[in-house]
């Protein structure tokens, strides 16, 4: 085959498996957003369909000899499709290595395990829950063994979501977070907590929605490219450069809850839309890796989100929007409320400075879990012993405890570490990017143009064509989690007059 010739097919095959993936999102987000409520039977038969074709296509020999014909043409190929190539190959590989009906078996798993996860999280009954996470646990550690049998199974199953981190890494990392963080939240511990009262005020969800419109409008996410709906949980969903949705969940008795999910998401919806066109409908488009992503999301809700300069900036909207429950409010005290740090049960509902020790709990237990040091059944224990080692707190039943997440009953072992790296990269890019530029003079005045242009140069616009930690080196520098620390220390010295 010639190279030519062989490209083509390339092109040919990237734009069926974007195709698969587009419907599978298609039907996804129809489902979760306007789907009348027992309709999913049918869309499950069509999403089945649609994930036995698109591995049939991607784990076909054919496939493997076109992607192995490219790469010892390598030589030959452009920066771009040397690395599009690479990404397949490695997909390939993995994807191959797993026997067909582990496979199979292992999806059906995952599919039972969500839903009996659900009952045992809504009865607070760990013994339901338990046999399908010994499971998921077992083939986890197999898989791991087929994704890189030269690792130990949790780094290999760290490297899917993160790839060059591992326990090494991550051991030193939270190692800092911790000395650093528990006593600092010993120290708020003994200040008086701020008046955040005024946020459980009723507010109608009508103006929720013009302030969604509005906070969509200042991250300067155009509607003609991305829109917004409403889901349970929060979440972004790309199929391309030109269109990302959004979604919010609005709760009446709690107005900073869907305005922090607009721009988390809002966030993750900027890293996508930001992506060169170049890399569009072949495996490198889409955000590098989940620490990366939650970087993005966590830069927009928290380092800009929950600063003073944007607050004020946005308040005198807020209060146009929400005169009856802001009106005796100023924009100095809703800063306060919504930057309250306090030891807590639910890692999603955690503020900014405790954050990290819900996922080091989790942390913890997983990489025992996968090393085979910590049993199934002992996992209850554990993470209440964890919790109130870390957090100071007692966990009074395992639906707030261990059963609280979603991730392990889909199987996502290695996951949870990057939601922290994600918070610890963000805030060592906002000291390069104040080292490069005014930041806060025109977030003070509402303008995050020059913010999201910074960006977009040093993380977005790659994609996946650097690898994450190039990405990581290319907006922070020499990574260094003593930064995140510093920004935690600094900010929560001032809010609490430590
Ligand atoms: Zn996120």
């Amino acid at each position: 085959m010639e190279l030519n010739e062989a490209l083509a097919k390339l092109a040919e095959l990237e734009k069926k498996l974007y195709a698969y993936q587009a419907a599978d999102s298609a039907l996804y987000l129809d489902g979760t957003t306007v789907a009348p409520k027992d309709t999913a039977q049918g869309r499950g038969v069509a999403l089945g369909v649609l994930a036995g074709e698109r591995h049939r296509l991607f784990s076909a020999p054919e496939t493997g000899t076109l992607l192995d014909l490219l790469w010892e043409k390598r030589e030959e190929l452009d920066q771009l499709r040397r690395r599009e190539v690479e990404e397949l190959r490695r997909s390939y590989a993995q994807l191959t290595r797993i026997p067909a009906d582990e496979y199979m078996e292992y999806a059906m798993l995952t599919n039972e395990a969500g839903d009996v996860w659900h009952r045992a999280k809504e009865q607070d009954d760990f013994q339901l829950f338990r046999p399908l996470l010994e499971k998921l646990v077992a083939f986890n550690i197999k898989f791991a063994g087929y994704y890189d049998p030269s690792k130990a199974p949790y780094d290999a199953l760290l490297n899917e979501y993160e790839r060059g981190v591992d326990m090494e890494y991550l051991d030193k990392f939270f190692a800092t977070l911790r000395e650093r963080i528990v006593p600092l939240i010993h120290a708020v511990g003994e200040k008086e907590q701020p008046d955040g009262s005024f946020l459980e005020r009723h507010c109608p969800l009508e103006a929720q929605r013009k302030f969604s419109d509005y906070l969509m409008e200042v991250l300067g996410l155009d509607r003609a490219h991305c829109t917004i709906g409403e889901t349970e949980h929060p979440y972004t969903l790309e199929f391309n450069n030109k269109d990302v949705r959004i979604t919010t969940h609005y709760d009446e008795g709690n107005l900073a809850s869907s305005m922090y999910s607009v721009i988390h998401e809002g966030g993750h919806a900027k890293y996508e839309l930001g992506i060169c066109d170049e890399v569009q409908y072949t495996s490198l488009a889409g955000g590098v890796s989940m620490g990366v992503h939650e970087s993005q999301s966590r830069f927009y809700e928290n380092l800009i989100g929950r600063s003073l300069p944007f607050i004020q900036a946005i308040f005198p909207k807020m209060r146009e929007l929400f005169p009856e429950q802001l009106g005796d409010v100023t924009a100095e005290q809703f800063y306060r409320a919504v930057n309250k740090a306090q030891p807590s049960l639910i890692r999603t509902e955690a503020d900014e400075l405790t954050y990290c020790l819900h996922v080091m709990v989790r942390y913890e237990i997983e990489k025992r879990l996968i090393g085979g040091t910590l049993k199934v059944k002992d996992v209850p224990e554990t993470w209440n012993r964890l919790y109130k080692e870390y957090l100071g707190v007692d966990v009074p039943d395992d639906r707030r405890g261990c059963l609280q997440d979603s991730h392990w009953s889909g199987g996502a072992f290695g996951y949870f570490p990057s939601y922290a790296l994600g918070s610890a990269y963000g805030a060592q890019m906002l000291k390069n990017m104040e080292g490069d530029m005014d930041v806060w003079g025109p977030v003070s005045r509402g303008d995050l143009s020059a913010v999201s242009e910074w960006l977009r140069e040093k993380v977005h616009k790659f994609g996946g064509l650097l690898e994450p930690a190039d990405v990581v080196k290319n907006a922070c520098g020499v990574f260094d989690p003593t930064v995140f620390a510093d920004y935690l220390e600094r900010k929560y010295s001032a809010l609490y007059g430590l």
